[in-house]
C-alpha cells in the first residue's frame, strides 16, 4: 500500500489570547488615509475587531470536543459522501476571502461519524487563514484521524477574491484541490464511484 503523503498535525493546535484587535484596526485606518473618527467609521475598528475574531474562530476550535461523542460502531461499509458543504475562508497571502464548496467522503472501517458533525470540522478548519491545499488536506486528515476509516476522500473547489480584484482579476476562475487518502488513493474504483457520486470525471 501507498502511504498518505502530506501528512499535517491537525488535532492540537495552539489556543489564541483573546486580544482587543480594534486600536489596530483603528491605525490601519489611519494609514489607508481614512478619518477614523468621521461618523461612518467611528465603530468600524470595533465591528471589524468583531468579525476578524469570529472569521479566524477556528484556532480555538477543540475537534474532539466538537465531535463530542458523535461517533457510533456499526457495520456498515459503503461509501458515506456530503456532498456541496459551503465554506467561507480568508487566504493567508492576501487575508482576502476564498469560498465555496467541499465534498466530503469516507469509506468506514467500523465507525461513523454524525454527519452534521462534518460541515464543523470544515469550518473549524476555514475559519483560520488558510491555502486551499492545506484546508483540503487538513479536513481529510482529521476525519482520517477521528474515524479511522478505510479511507476519504476530499474535493474543494473555491473562488478566491485575491484573484478577483486585483492582480489577474480573473472574475470567473475556480481553483480545485483534492485529498484522497487510504482507499481512495489506492483504489480506483472508490476513487472514480466518489468523483461519480459528486459528478466530476475521473482526475
Ligand atoms: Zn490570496
Amino acid at each position: 500500500m501507498k502511504s498518505n503523503k502530506a501528512v499535517v498535525k491537525v488535532m492540537h493546535q495552539p489556543k489564541r489570547e483573546e486580544e482587543d484587535l480594534a486600536p489596530l484596526f483603528h491605525e490601519l485606518l489611519e494609514k489607508l488615509g481614512e478619518d477614523p473618527s468621521r461618523e461612518g467609521l467611528v465603530r468600524t475598528p470595533e465591528r471589524v475587531s468583531t468579525a476578524m475574531k469570529f472569521l479566524t474562530s477556528g484556532y480555538n476550535a477543540d475537534i474532539k470536543k466538537l465531535v463530542n461523542g458523535a461517533l457510533y460502531e456499526v457495520k456498515y461499509d459503503e461509501m458515506v459522501v456530503v456532498k456541496d458543504i459551503e465554506f467561507f475562508s480568508l487566504c493567508e497571502h492576501h487575508m482576502l476571502p476564498f469560498f465555496g464548496k467541499m465534498h466530503v467522503a469516507y469509506l468506514p472501517k467500523s465507525r461513523v461519524i454524525g454527519l452534521s458533525k462534518i460541515p464543523r470540522i470544515v469550518d473549524a478548519f476555514a475559519r483560520r487563514l488558510q491555502i486551499q491545499e492545506r484546508l483540503t488536506q487538513q479536513v481529510a486528515q482529521t476525519i482520517q484521524e477521528i474515524i479511522d476509516p478505510v479511507g476519504v476522500g476530499v474535493i474543494c473547489e473555491a473562488r478566491h477574491f485575491c484573484m478577483m480584484m486585483r492582480g489577474v482579476e480573473k472574475q470567473h476562475s475556480g481553483a480545485m484541490t483534492s485529498a484522497m487518502l487510504g482507499a481512495f488513493r489506492d483504489r480506483k474504483d472508490t476513487r472514480d464511484e466518489f468523483l461519480s457520486l459528486v459528478n466530476y470525471r475521473s482526475m
